[in-house]
């Protein structure tokens, strides 16, 4: 097995156990290792660091496997990995039982570029490193054994392959597409989930429990939900009691699903749901100046700042949206609002939130901060792993 041998120093990031290598660390590699291959990762002094998954051609060079330099990579690894993210998830009560789950959550399930969730009896995997690539069948294998399920389909086409020099490949590994729509339940909610062409692998489990406290807050109140994706804030706050519910999105498609997840759950006041395609910075200028209120509004774009290079004209995006959302609220009305993006912190984010209040003229304060649901967990030494995070703001 080649050695990859790193410059004096750069190993006190690994022995706090972050698992990526960059590549200004690398000393050099001794020995021959294909892309993905497995390759000891040994200390300038020679200590033994532990085992990592070479790519040759990312900036990150390495990604740490195992933090103990004896244990073998094989399938039998995978198999421990894949068993202790499970558990992990079993053990919680929140997540035990739910139909949508992310079950591998990358780096920080100590798998590296995997990403597995999991819709009822439907596995969906992304795989966007070298080493997840090379062992995709071992990781596979292991998901399909443990879970039970019986289709499983790979949607590895994110922007991230090409960092590793890998190309996209999406379809089914196993089980066949039907013209059935796949239906799961979040929170007493039945959604349809296009893990073909839907966003990420269809669906954004990660505001699961975000969406139950948007339930929990709509009773009595008119609700304005933007990028509304397929309606699952939206379906919540109906649920939860909601006068109304407005829901903004851009993508055709995404409000057509939302349209039919309306009509799959019947026991919904249909009538008080209005679905509309629009670009969200103009609906809600559009929205003052017809003299629109609302009493609960959501704001979940999409990731404006995917690195802290995109960090200041994602601000103004973040500041402008907020912005009118706090005008288009009534006194005692409640802004939920949300960054997915890696490139902007959490005390950036609260700044731009209380730029947007200050510029509304609102008096708003915090009573909630929110974070992605406990089957997204982020390691405590990986603070990449952390990105989204939400505040919820009373006015007035
Ligand atoms: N809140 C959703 C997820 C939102 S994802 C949920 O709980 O499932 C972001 C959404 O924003 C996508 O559906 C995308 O189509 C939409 N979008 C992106 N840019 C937009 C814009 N400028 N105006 C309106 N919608 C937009």
């Amino acid at each position: 097995m080649a050695q990859l041998i790193l410059k004096p120093g750069r190993e006190r990031s690994l022995q706090r156990r972050h698992p990526w290598l960059f590549e200004g660390a690398v000393e050099r590699l001794e020995g021959r290792a294909r892309s993905g291959d497995t390759v000891e990762v040994v200390a300038a002094d020679g200590g033994p660091l532990g085992k990592a998954a070479w790519s040759p051609i990312s900036r990150i060079r390495a990604r740490m496997w195992s933090f103990n330099p004896s244990e073998i990579i094989d399938d039998a690894f995978f198999k421990r990995r894949v068993a202790a993210a499970l558990a992990r998830r079993a053990a919680l009560p929140g997540l035990a039982g739910q139909q949508g789950l992310r079950l591998i959550h990358a780096e920080s399930d100590g798998l590296p570029g995997v990403i597995c969730d999991r819709y009822g009896d439907t596995l969906v995997l992304a795989f966007s490193s070298a080493g997840a690539e090379k062992w995709r069948g071992a990781i596979t294998a292991a998901l399909q054994k443990a879970t039970g399920c019986v289709r499983i389909y790979e949607r590895s086409d994110a922007d991230l392959r090409t960092l590793e020099g890998l190309a996209t490949r999406c379809g089914w590994l196993q089980g066949a597409a039907t013209n059935e729509p796949l239906v799961f339940d979040e929170h007493g909610i039945s959604m349809e989930v296009d893990v073909v062409a839907g966003h990420k692998t269809g669906f954004y489990l990660d505001q699961r429990d975000n969406r139950l406290l948007t339930r929990e807050l709509a009773s009595g109140r008119r609700v304005l939900n933007c990028f509304c994706y397929t309606g699952g804030f939206s379906l919540q706050a109906l649920a939860g009691g909601a006068t109304r519910v407005l829901s903004l999105d851009s993508s055709g498609p995404a409000l057509e699903t939302a349209r039919r997840n309306l009509i799959l759950n019947p026991k919904l006041n249909a009538e008080l749901a209005e679905w509309r395609e629009a670009d969200v910075f103009d609906e809600l200028r559009a929205l003052r100046a017809a003299g629109e209120k609302f009493d609960l509004i959501v704001l979940d774009p999409p990731k404006f700042a995917p690195s802290p290079a995109h960090a200041e004209k994602a601000s103004r995006a973040y500041k402008d949206i907020n912005l009118n959302a706090f005008k288009l609220l009534t006194p005692g009305g409640l802004l939920m609002t949300y960054s997915c993006s890696g490139g902007i912190g959490i005390e950036l984010f609260q700044k731009i939130v209380a730029g947007a209040a200050l510029d509304a003229g609102v008096d708003a304060r915090i009573v909630r901060r929110l974070t992605a649901s406990a089957d997204h967990p982020v390691l405590l030494d990986f603070p990449e792993g952390e990105y989204l995070k939400g505040l919820v703001c009373t006015v007035g």
